[in-house]
């Protein structure tokens, strides 16, 4: 788990925490990360892409290259492999797309693989997920129970993820941010604050 520098004060923290909803906005975050690069990113090769908090460069290859292994694939044309994002050189055009499609399936499946480790000590039973764009929210809970994750959360470490996933499930028993609310993520995860300051102030750098 990365530790995001303590720049600001206790108090501060206290403040921020008590008072702001937790799917924080990434303008938000674009505002405190005046210290970062951009995050803007091309479909060029040796451009990184994140995936769940480390960086991979994408390389272009050409159909011939990748040969068999065309046949026997997930689907998905973009592929993790051999520390590379791979993506045919013939489908650059449509590399966003690609990308999202990817990170979409694999949000999926990271929920999927997450949540046991929290569902019984937040005493819920997650029935519905879905994963979509959206926008400046990483996640929210609709009123029928459903939890909805922005594909952009499985670009965060792990244990980012993990508290975003938390914080939604936590909803299920205490709908508002209130103190009770916040004692009960503490229960769970004591230390996210330490993760929610990470969201702070690398949240911007979550996207495409
Ligand atoms: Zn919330």
């Amino acid at each position: 788990m990365l530790r995001a520098p303590f720049r600001e004060d206790p108090e501060t923290i206290t403040a921020f925490v008590a008072e702001k909803r937790i799917w924080i906005h990434q303008k938000l975050a674009k505002k405190k990360a005046i210290n970062h690069v951009s995050h803007h990113r091309e479909f060029v090769n040796g451009q990184g892409f994140l995936y769940p908090g480390k960086s991979y460069r994408l390389r272009f290859i050409n159909n011939e290259q990748i040969g068999k292994f065309e046949k026997s694939t997930d689907g998905f044309v973009l592929k993790l492999r051999h520390g590379y994002f791979e993506l045919y050189e013939s489908q650059k055009h449509n590399a966003r797309n690609h990308f999202i499609s990817w990170y979409k399936r694999q949000t999926e499946i990271k929920l999927k693989e997450r949540m046991p480790r929290y569902d019984k000590r937040v005493g819920v039973r997650v029935e519905k997920l879905r994963v979509s764009d959206l926008g400046h929210r990483w996640a929210s809970l609709s009123r029928n129970g459903m939890v909805n994750l922005n594909w952009r959360t499985v670009m965060a470490p792990i244990g980012v993820f993990d508290y975003i996933l938390v914080h939604e499930m936590a909803h299920m028993i205490v709908r508002r941010h209130s103190k009770e609310f916040w004692s009960l993520i503490s229960r769970i995860m004591p230390d996210y604050k330490e993760r929610i300051l990470w969201l702070n102030e690398h949240g911007a750098e979550l996207d495409l």
